[in-house]
């Protein structure tokens, strides 16, 4: 058996063990195969073996692999989104996981309402409040939220993304997605026009099993299913 196949097989089963473990159901979580820098071949691959949800954080590199899978698979832009990219992935993103200021709002509802489709969206949130993590911060989020739903009638805001910081404390990065599970639960409760969150997108290769006991339904996979990224390779 090849290993992206191997690999995914070995993911799904962790995945069903910590559904279990938490008492959730397995079609609660969707893996998302992050494919940055990974090459076409190779994400065929993963979709001849069952992925539906592919990752890319770069608006360019989604474009054209895009341009050759098309719509056999839901695309996710998962990394930070300069504005005058929103261009490349408007009319080809299933879900935006990076929205993190209004000047982005601006860019994607102008783009979004002139090809009459709504985008779904997640707000990224810097729960860890790591100077190097984008996002916004958890105290302003309600607010932002709010102005969304008021303003920007083609983004649909679906749920909220964050990452873990990159430590091996495990007990740090589960109060990192606990956070995140909680400030859902706050923004639920203020019942937002058109405003939801079901979507809460958490967990990479090294931490997804905790992301998903603290309530994850999006997990963004990478290295464990294609390997050690080669960022030289093109
Ligand atoms: C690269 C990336 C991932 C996947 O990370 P791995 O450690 O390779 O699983 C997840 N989320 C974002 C935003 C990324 O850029």
């Amino acid at each position: 058996m090849n290993s992206i196949k191997s690999n995914l097989i070995n993911i799904e089963k962790r995945i069903n063990d910590s559904c279990k473990t938490s008492d959730r159901s397995n079609d609660e979580v969707k893996l998302i195969a992050v494919t940055k820098t990974v090459d076409i071949d190779a994400v065929n691959e993963a979709i001849e073996c069952g992925v539906t949800d592919v990752g890319e954080n770069k608006p360019q590199e989604l474009a054209r692999k895009y341009e050759v899978i098309g719509d056999r698979v839901k695309w996710h832009l998962i990394g930070s989104l300069q504005t005058n990219k929103v261009k490349y992935i408007i009319d080809k993103v299933y879900m935006i996981h990076s929205i993190d200021r209004l000047s982005l709002c601006d860019e994607i509802q102008k783009r979004a309402q002139s090809i009459d489709k709504q985008i779904n969206c997640l707000i990224q949130v810097n729960i860890s409040k790591e100077e190097s993590k984008h996002g916004i911060l958890e105290e302003d989020a309600i607010d932002f939220i709010k102005n969304i739903s008021n303003n920007y009638p083609n983004i649909k805001v679906k749920g909220l993304m964050t990452m873990a910081p990159n430590t091996d404390d495990k007990n740090l990065i589960k109060s990192v997605f606990k956070g995140l599970k909680d400030l859902a639960n706050k923004i639920d409760n203020e019942n937002i026009n058109s405003v939801s969150m079901e979507a809460l997108s958490m967990g990479m290769s090294n931490d997804f099993e905790i992301a998903i006991e603290e309530g994850a339904t999006f997990v963004r996979v990478g290295t464990s299913i294609f390997g050690q990224r080669n960022y030289n390779k093109k």
